[in-house]
């Protein structure tokens, strides 16, 4: 019997990579999404194979599925900072009342469910790097508060309803992944610095650029997420790059990777941006064997290659 998968927020950047990564580890593919953030174009390819699925839904309302599913992995979520401040109230409902919604579905059908959380839990860190146990400075209140609050409360109710309805859960803290498909226009650092520099526009660095981020490319977090899902681990587990690099050392790179003329000029730092982000990976090294392979220059190179889908 193939295995059946549902996986929300199919049709954004890293749901429709684990589209493609699950059609063809053979699964039976249930990809459901609302279309808010992402786009019918990166699972274009896929809808006309014989084991995907498109469910066009909003899954902060309740979710109807026939049939038995396996794994329920849950992706939906505006994630890039003007994404949600865009979409302040659906950011917040897609993390609680979404999550639970798809756990709900993962309860009836027996099926695994992994949430995707993030580095952001950890808000502004004042432990460096970031490890598991740490948990987190967040301004409830501050215009990222919608997000990481969501996500929190995700995380929350995810350990609920392991810990009262025995349901087979995995939290994966995701840190700051970039690849293939992320939109031009989608606010985030990496998407940003490579529209400009190609286009020979100013590359916009807000404040000083000292804060640091550590970057993951996108086929190094598939398969963490892939490495998890088949693991028993029941708590938080962060995947991401470990490799730390200010926004200002991001920006000089893409200049030089892309060979651009673009300068650089400074934006005022958003409310909150964190300072430092770094994740702490001791474990999913030593408990899933696994680290990343692709390290800032190779994954910036590759996304480059394919900026037409961007
Ligand atoms: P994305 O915006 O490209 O994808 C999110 C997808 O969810 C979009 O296709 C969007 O339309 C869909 N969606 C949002 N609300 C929905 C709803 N109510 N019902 C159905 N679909 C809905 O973002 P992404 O970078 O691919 O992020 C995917 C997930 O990974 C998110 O949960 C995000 O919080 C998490 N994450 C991503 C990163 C990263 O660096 N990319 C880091 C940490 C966590
Ligand atoms: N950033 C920037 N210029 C941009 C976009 C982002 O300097 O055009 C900074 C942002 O303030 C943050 C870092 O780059 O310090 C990473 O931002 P991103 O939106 O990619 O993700 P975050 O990690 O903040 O969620």
């Amino acid at each position: 019997m193939k295995k059946r998968i549902l996986i929300t927020g199919g049709a954004g950047f890293i749901g429709s990579h684990l589209c493609d990564f699950f059609i063809k580890e053979g699964y039976s593919v249930i990809c459901m999404d609302n279309l808010i953030t992402g786009s019918k174009g990166n699972i274009e390819h896929l809808l006309k194979h014989k084991n995907f699925r498109f469910v066009k839904h909003d899954v902060s309302k309740r979710i109807e599925i026939k049939g038995g599913i396996n794994y329920v992995l849950h992706f939906a979520s505006p994630a890039s900072p003007i994404d949600y401040l865009k979409y302040p109230i659906k950011t917040l409902k897609v993390g609680s009342l979404g999550t639970h919604n798809a756990l709900g579905v993962a309860k009836a059908k027996k099926a695994k469910f992994m949430l995707a959380s993030t580095s952001e839990i950890y808000g502004d860190p004042l432990v460096h790097p970031q490890k598991e146990s740490y948990w987190g400075n967040v301004n409830p209140v501050g215009p990222r508060g919608v997000y990481d609050e969501a996500k929190r409360f995700a995380e929350a109710i995810t350990m609920a309803y392991h810990n009262a309805h025995n349901v087979d859960t995995r939290i994966i803290r995701i840190f700051n992944t970039y690849g293939e498909r992320m939109r031009k226009r989608d606010g985030r650092a990496i998407p940003n610095f490579l529209d400009q520099a190609l286009k020979g526009s100013p590359i916009t660095v807000y404040g000083n650029g000292t804060q640091t981020r550590s970057f993951c490319y996108v086929s190094d977090l598939i398969e963490g997420i892939y490495k998890l899902l088949k693991s028993n681990i029941n708590y938080p587990v962060n995947i991401g790059n470990p490799r730390e690099f200010s926004i200002m050392q991001l920006a000089r790179l893409i200049i030089k990777l892309t060979k651009s003329k673009s300068k650089i000029i400074h934006k005022p730092l958003p409310i909150d941006d964190p300072k430092v982000r770094r994740p702490n990976i001791t474990l999913a090294k030593s408990k899933l064997k696994w680290k990343p392979k692709i390290d800032l220059k190779k994954g910036l190179t590759k996304t480059i290659e394919h900026i037409g889908e961007l």
